[in-house]
């Protein structure tokens, strides 16, 4: 039921105009109406005159009596005429049914488009707003179905489930209410099997929500299959393992299946089920009006009028377990979306947010304690310590788990330390207000994703009206020019999907010079070029020390020839820090970086003598 509110709530500021669509539909139902009653007046008193030579006597009921009030007197005498009039009460009725249902049906599909992009566009920016964490949680599969899929289900309730109820509604009321006026237990028997309906419908509108649940958790893993396979293609096709993808997607493929089958197994024993009830009430309502009328208390064409309420009464009925089990489905849906929607927003807010104020650089980390995971006993990163003066060059180094990424993770973020405390030029890190920090860090990972467009526009991803020259500056340092000019089209070519895959270290250069063009005042290097080769990587790093002269600049990396100009360097092991100093300062310690600098220099020395 709280969905079910919810789904409303999607409205927002078009629920007005909704509902002003709600009652001109209402309106058009009613006047629905009075079509019977067309065909009673044409009988009782065109049709009886032309046979017996008078009409019928029963009293008329109001719609009635409103009716020939409208049109001149019936006589034997202008028979053809008064159908002429009653034709063109038809079509005075007829007209103002379909303006209305025509005014209801465009208010009605403009508001449901307009709430639903506006869903759809809160949805994309709270999933834009939710922490690291969660992605690591929630599969992109399961967000893509929930965006797409179930926003689509949600667009169908609105602009037709909605409207479907209201109609069903007004028309089983009107049909219900024009047969009470005129022999309230003739309407009361051609309505009789609606409770049994209506539980039946509520049982099966149970059951279709409970399985769609079901079938759309397996509809997220089949996503998540298909979405993952689709981005590792590369590693399937390398280890051939195409079967063992084909054999995964078709177990989850059956598994859907059979929730399909059951699904379809409850329609074909409903649907038949709903259908003879429904039938039973049409011919209840027909033989109680006819006995009515053999009895002297309907008219001839009162009957006639009563048979087509019987049909309009039932028809809805027909239909309420058809809009109840979509209903299921909006439901599911709506809950599935209201899961993201409810999740907590990652929290930006700090009192540092000046954006034309720079960092210096000054990085302070006491005594810092953290774990990904809380219940585990052990910590990913153990009594942390290290100060980075503002415009130093420092290096990391380390086994891989050893912590490196995570110190940096802290720094942008990401995640809040269990103990210690960060300090950034002096101040506590969560005085930073995260949008600030982050726009101020420019990290590279070491396998950096790259939108499917052109290496321009993915350089130019921070500042898309930059300027031709400031692109090229950082594309230079990054040096993406040497391998730029041998594509054909340059700057222009696409990556990605759309166009060619770049080698890992093109990749590495192209984002390395995105991070550039946002001009950070820290420039953080996750393993960044570790791609690229060692004289590509020493070009780069003269190109840095200009770029980032005088800004503070951590390397992550695994080569010397990458870490050892730094003015620091700190080694990790399994999250502490095992070592820190110049490069000379470690080579005279035993240790990680010593073991490293010896295994590096004799496979040089080894690859140097196999040349000679
Ligand atoms: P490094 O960068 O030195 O290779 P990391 O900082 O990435 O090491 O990892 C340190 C430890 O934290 C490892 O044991 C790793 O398994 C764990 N870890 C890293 N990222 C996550 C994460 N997102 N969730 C849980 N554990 C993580």
């Amino acid at each position: 039921m709280k969905n079910i509110y919810k789904l409303f709530q999607v409205l927002g500021p078009w629920k007005w105009h909704y509902l002003f669509a709600g009652i001109l539909l209402i309106v058009s139902m009613l006047v629905a109406m009075l079509v019977p009653k067309i065909l009673q007046i044409t009988i009782d008193g065109v049709v009886l005159f032309a046979l017996n030579g008078e009409a019928t006597t029963t009293t008329p009921d109001r719609v009635v009596s409103f009716f020939y009030q409208l049109i001149p007197k019936i006589t034997p005498d202008n028979l053809l005429t008064s159908l002429a009039w009653i034709g063109a009460l038809y079509v005075v009725i007829a007209a103002l049914r379909s303006s209305t249902q025509f005014l209801s049906g465009v208010i009605t599909a403009n508001s449901t488009e307009k709430a639903v992009k506006r869903l759809r566009d809160t949805l994309f920016s709270h999933i834009q707003a939710m922490p690291a964490t969660y992605f690591g949680k929630m599969p992109s599969g399961d967000l893509i179905q929930r965006c797409t899929g179930d926003i689509d289900t949600i667009k169908g309730f609105i602009g037709v489930q909605v409207v479907s109820v209201i109609r069903f509604s007004a028309f089983f009321a009107g049909a219900f209410a024009m047969m009470y006026i005129v022999h309230p237990t003739a309407a009361f028997i051609a309505v009789s099997v609606v409770p049994i309906i209506v539980i039946t419908s509520l049982i099966f509108f149970m059951k279709e929500r409970k399985m769609w649940v079901e079938h759309e958790a397996e509809q997220d893993k089949l996503t998540a299959i298909i979405q993952e396979n689709l981005s590792g293609i590369r590693v399937v096709k390398a280890f051939a393992n195409e079967d063992f993808e084909i054999n995964k997607f078709k177990d989850q493929n059956e598994v859907k299946l059979k929730i399909g089958v059951r699904q379809v197994d409850l329609h074909t024993f409903f649907w038949p089920l709903s259908d003879m009830l429904v039938h039973i009430q049409i011919v209840l309502g027909i033989i109680g009006s006819a006995y009515f009328t053999l009895n002297g208390q309907l008219s001839v064409g009162e009957f006639s009028a009563f048979f087509a309420y019987s049909i309009m009464v039932a028809w809805p009925m027909r239909e309420l377990a058809k809009v109840m089990s979509q209903m299921g489905m909006a439901s599911v849906a709506m809950g599935r979306i209201s899961e993201i929607l409810d999740a907590q927003e990652e929290d930006y807010s700090g009192k540092i947010n000046d954006e034309k104020q720079r960092i210096n650089g000054h990085i302070e980390f006491r005594n810092v304690s953290f774990k990904y995971n809380k219940e585990a006993d052990t910590y990913d990163l153990r009594n942390v310590s290290f100060s980075i003066e503002a415009g130093e060059k420092i290096a990391f180094m380390g086994a891989t788990g050893a912590g490196k990424s995570t110190v940096i993770a802290l720094l942008a973020r990401f995640y809040e330390p269990d103990e210690g405390e960060i300090l950034l030029d002096h101040q506590p890190l969560h005085f930073y207000d995260k949008k600030y920090l982050r726009s101020r860090l420019g990290i590279v990972h070491q396998k950096p994703f790259l939108f499917s467009t052109t290496v321009r526009e993915n350089i130019a991803y921070t500042h898309p009206q930059a300027q031709e020259g400031i692109v090229l500056d950082a594309a230079k340092a990054a040096d993406v020019e040497t391998f730029i000019h041998k594509m054909t089209k340059g700057y222009d070519t696409l990556v990605g999907e759309k166009g060619v895959t770049l080698s890992g270290g093109q990749k590495q250069r192209v984002a390395l010079a995105r991070t550039l063009m946002s001009e950070p005042d820290i420039l953080i290097l996750d393993d960044a070029t570790s791609a690229v080769d060692t004289e590509t990587e020493y070009d780069i790093q003269q190109a840095l020390k200009e770029k980032m002269a005088g800004k503070t600049s951590i390397i992550i990396a695994h080569r010397l020839t990458a870490v050892q100009q730094a003015d620091s360097i700190i080694v990790f092991d399994a999250g502490s820090i095992a070592q820190m100093g110049t490069h000379e300062e470690l080579l005279m310690q035993k240790g990680f970086y010593k073991k490293i600098y010896d295994i590096q220099v004799a496979v040089e020395d080894e690859i140097r003598d196999s040349w000679m």
